[in-house]
């Protein structure tokens, strides 16, 4: 812990700083979340190997007491420690809890949620795995090392958890939840110094956001034990102009119409985590929008995504339709379904990556409805290289001028977008309204290069009529294929 070693004057120097810029920072909000200490022996952090070990994620098992054995230590000593998942091998409902994704653990220090501000990640540092919590917002801060494997092979590996870190149990109203913290107690000031400058403000100083009314929302506990079903957080905005719609999806484009007890709004996601909950209700609150956060169950129709079996050594590109099922998309002239070209386009996407000899999966390929935390988690699980979400857009359908193609992306899809933006504008003669960027869902929580591509305006008079040619459909596909390659080196 070189950082620690630094003269303590230096750390509170900055400390100062990074306590200003978080007084405007929504993580105060996260403390009705409290922490417990979890028996240490019960519970292990562990590098697994993706893709035979081209990169590794992070997870965490945890033994429930006096039940069957959930995994075994391998060669304890100085250096790396195998472990053995054991329960791999077995049924292990009711004596193993496997966290993997952000819905099973994040970071906390001092009594703070970190869960919005930073990612744990487990990277490869010479011949040593590192478990990190690494910021999302200001990626150029640098990480907080948490712990390491202290060597490497290719199987599963023990992460031995540096000086001061432990894992502790969420609680929410006095109960326990089955979310893991990394946490460590030292005070906020050092351990953010040593980590990160304060994350929300990049450039220009954020807006101070409003905390999350707690009043919509139901004080449910959370089911006891350790499965994370039942309560949802569904975020939404209450329709009240014609171009609600338009403006909540100027902030998350796969937001949709929706009724609640009656009434008409836009709901823009519904998600097992609140803190995912509250970043994107905060986005919205930021763009002025009357954004809510209500309670929900589990989604009845959304489907979820299922990881083929990946060729080893493949290039894994996942594309991802956008909307479906319930959910139309944009509407447009002739009433015109967005998600109906999401899937022309996306089905000749991968038709073209197939043949260039890619692995591509697919978020939905029918037309169901597939959760928004659902598509970055499956790029993510799969281990995928790239993501990229095509969408078609819209405007007022009095707006019938405005045409083109916008690329977006949020942090390190940038070279991607531009690719994919140029081979596009290359194949078809069509209106260029830039590379921008955005902080649409599935771009920050992909863990890969994303792109989200808006193929022209179903309102729009010029875009509409090429929807409408299948042959130039293709050549919207076919240029967004060219672009990946071509970011690939293919
Ligand atoms: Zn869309």
């Amino acid at each position: 812990m070189a950082l620690l070693s630094r003269p303590l004057n230096t750390l509170l120097t900055t400390a100062a700083v990074v306590l200003a810029g978080l007084a405007a920072a929504p993580i105060a909000r996260a403390q009705q979340f409290e922490q417990q200490p979890i028996d240490p022996s019960l519970t292990v952090a562990i590098a697994t190997p993706v893709r035979d070990g081209a990169f590794y994620n992070l997870m965490i098992l945890e033994q429930v007491p006096n039940q069957r054995q959930c995994w075994q230590e391998q060669n304890p000593g100085n250096g790396p420690v195998a472990i053995d998942p054991l329960l791999l091998n077995f049924d292990f409902t009711g004596a193993c809890d496997r966290k993997t994704d952000s819905n099973g653990y994040s970071v906390r220090v001092n009594g703070q949620d970190l869960g919005v501000h930073y990612r744990l990640e487990v990277s490869a540092r010479q011949n040593d795995l590192v478990l990190f919590a690494r910021p999302t917002r200001d990626r150029s801060a640098p990480p907080i090392e948490i712990g390491r494997t202290n060597g490497r092979t290719n199987g599963f590996l023990k992460i031995q958890l540096n000086p001061g870190w432990q894992m502790a149990r969420r609680t929410y109203n006095g109960q326990p939840v089955g979310h893991i913290y990394l946490t460590h107690d030292a005070p906020l000031d050092v351990r953010l110094a040593t980590g990160a400058a304060p994350p929300l403000s990049q450039g220009a100083p954020a807006p101070a956001l409003p905390t999350v009314p707690s009043t919509p929302i139901a004080q449910t506990p959370p089911s006891s034990g350790t499965t994370p079903t039942g309560n949802h957080f569904r975020v939404i905005v209450p329709i009240t102009n014609n171009n609600t719609l338009q403006q909540v999806r100027a902030v998350e484009p796969e937001a949709f119409r929706a009724t609640v007890d009656g009434q008409s709004v836009v709901q823009v996601g519904l998600f097992r985590d609140r803190q995912r909950a509250d970043e994107i209700y905060n986005a919205l609150v930021a763009a002025s929008l009357p954004a809510k956060i209500i309670s929900a169950s589990a989604p009845a129709v959304a489907s979820t995504p299922v990881i083929p079996p990946i060729p080893q050594g493949s290039i894994v590109v996942v594309i991802d339709p956008g909307h479906g099922g319930r959910d139309p998309g944009a509407v447009g002239i002739g009433g015109m379904q967005e998600k109906q070209i999401n899937t022309a386009v996306s089905n000749r996407v991968q038709q073209q990556l197939q043949a260039a000899g890619i692995t591509v999966l697919m978020t939905r390929s029918s037309d169901v409805f597939v959760d928004l935390d659902a598509r970055a988690q499956y790029a993510n699980r799969a281990g995928a290289n790239l993501f990229v979400s095509i969408h078609a857009n819209a405007i007022s359908m009095s707006r019938p001028e405005v045409n083109g193609l916008e690329t977006y992306y949020f942090s390190s899809g940038e070279r991607l977008a531009r690719s994919i933006h140029s081979a596009v504008l290359q194949n078809v003669s069509m209106r260029d309204r830039g590379v921008r960027q955005a902080r649409f869902y599935v771009l920050r929580y992909t863990t890969m290069p994303s792109v989200l591509v808006e193929t022209g305006f179903v309102t729009g008079a010029e875009d509409a009529a090429r929807f409408r040619d299948p042959a130039a459909v293709n050549r919207i596909a076919d240029g967004i294929a060219r672009g990946i390659l071509n970011y690939l080196g293919r």
